[in-house]
């Protein structure tokens, strides 16, 4: 009877009331952060940037942490998401796959970081911080803490990443009429800035040096720290309540996905989808569980994993995981949230235990996915979210092949609407692949050469 729905919708008191933490049940403890000498950092160590209860957090085992009430009420004015049925792009496919898709991209910055933006803001102004510094790439992260710091009553300044600044002027305008700051970066305005564009002037920029210059302004002031959208353990906490949704959701209607499938570029809403099945699949489950990433920046897929730095000037402390090198400088595909040096360290030792397979995709295949899907289910994906539909396809596809009725469940992690000019690059045949070389790969790997090793590397 369910498996009819187009959408299985969840009333506002069965939304999750706690975050599941995945740390509680791996079956191998994280690697802890290091310093360059290989010794693990103390909690005291990232008090500057960081307020300590979200610090706590980073360090937790417990598997299940309360979402404060305050927190709720605001997730509430988007959540709990839809689950979607894609049973038009099923039909356009021929294929006895069933399709489900958890819809991000109806919050409203539309994407799924505003489920961490959020409380991040909100313990930050619990613990007394009045400022909070943070990188954007494509503008999805710095738009959705800008409205986060106001609906909590703080104050936000967003480094971009120069490349989508320029290519993404209305996530900028959106930054702005949530009331913050918005700067291009690298930018004159710190000290790592203006020694990267006295080497390289016309850089697009990265992520690795946005970072750079946040944590530059945040460690210079008491009232000010430093916001990430991705990559460390209490985003992927804050973003488990998609997967725990989700799982509810399935109940509902009685079925249970066969592969989860989530596009990955710092990990956060793969870890979202995914580690609440990643805990039914280490207690015995037979799922499939996919990270998809781009061939033009295939952490996942081709970066060793190592420790290695979250930012170019090797502020944040050395991570255990898939890293490109933290000096890597991506292509500008349009898929800018995907376009990170590293990966975050629970994804990446999920990889490593063999909970999950990663893939990695060309542009061009993303894009065609793109546009199926919008010409099947109307909506419009971000160029991110594309890569976790062009993997879908692909398995819809082999399922097809194999005449089986699996049942897929992919992250639909936001909507394309501010992503418009890579659109128009690509029906104008303005696109074309790449793919990492490796001469590139190797070049940039150089300069972790001498960091320690993380155990199991
Ligand atoms: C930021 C973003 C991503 C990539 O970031 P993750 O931390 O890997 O989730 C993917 N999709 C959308 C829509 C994004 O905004």
């Amino acid at each position: 009877m369910g498996t009819d729905l187009t959408k299985i919708i969840l009333d506002e008191h069965e939304m999750p009331r706690q975050w599941y933490n995945i740390q509680a049940d791996l079956p191998v403890p994280l690697p802890p952060p290091v310093g360059m000498d290989g010794t693990p950092i103390s909690p005291d160590d990232l008090a500057q940037v960081f307020p300590m209860n979200l610090i706590e957090q980073e360090m937790s085992t417990e598997r299940w942490i309360d979402i404060p009430e305050e927190v709720l009420s605001i997730l509430k004015l988007w959540r709990p998401s839809p689950l979607y049925r894609a049973k038009r792009l099923e039909k356009a496919l021929g294929t006895p796959a069933k399709i489900f898709y958890k819809n991000e991209g109806v919050s409203p910055a539309g994407s799924h970081k505003p489920n961490t933006a959020v409380p991040q803001a909100w313990y930050n102004k619990q613990f007394g911080i009045k400022y909070l510094t943070t990188e954007t790439g494509a503008g999805q992260w710095g738009s959705a803490l800008a409205m986060s710091c106001k609906l909590i009553g703080i104050e936000c300044k967003v480094f971009m990443v120069r490349i989508s600044f320029d290519q993404k002027p209305f996530r900028k305008i959106m930054m702005k009429t949530w009331g913050a700051e918005c700067i291009a970066s690298p930018s004159r305005e710190t000290a790592i800035g203006r020694r990267i564009l006295e080497e390289m002037p016309d850089t697009p920029g990265s992520l690795g040096i946005a970072i750079s210059e946040a944590i530059e302004q945040a460690v210079e002031r008491e009232d000010t720290r430093y916001a990430l959208g991705s990559v460390l353990n209490h985003v992927m906490l804050h973003q488990s309540i998609i997967g725990l949704e989700a799982q509810k959701q399935f109940e509902k209607i009685g079925l249970y996905p066969d592969v989860v499938i989530g596009c990955a570029g710092g990990g956060s809403n793969f870890a979202g989808i995914s580690f609440p099945f990643i805990c039914d699949k280490i207690h015995g489950k037979d799922i499939q569980i996919i990270a998809t990433e781009p061939e033009a920046c295939p952490t996942l897929t081709k970066g060793p994993y190592i420790y290695d730095s979250g930012d170019v000037a090797l502020m944040t402390p050395l991570l255990a995981m898939h890293s490109l090198g933290h000096g890597f400088i991506p292509p500008a595909i349009h898929a800018g949230g995907l376009r990170y040096h590293g990966m975050a360290p629970l994804v990446s030792h999920v990889k490593q235990l063999g909970l999950i397979e990663a893939t990695a995709l060309p542009q061009t295949e993303c894009y065609e996915a793109a546009l199926l899907f919008a010409h099947t289910e109307g909506f419009i994906p971000a160029p991110e979210t594309s890569h976790a539909i062009a993997q879908t396809i692909r398995e819809a596809k082999k399922a097809k092949e194999e005449g089986k009725e699996r049942v897929i469940l992919m992250n639909w992690s936001g909507h394309g609407l501010m992503d418009l000019q890579g659109y128009d690059a690509f029906l104008s045949g303005k696109l074309s692949d790449y793919a990492l070389p490796d001469e590139l790969l190797q070049q940039s790997l150089a300069a972790v050469r001498n960091h320690p090793k993380p155990p199991g590397a």
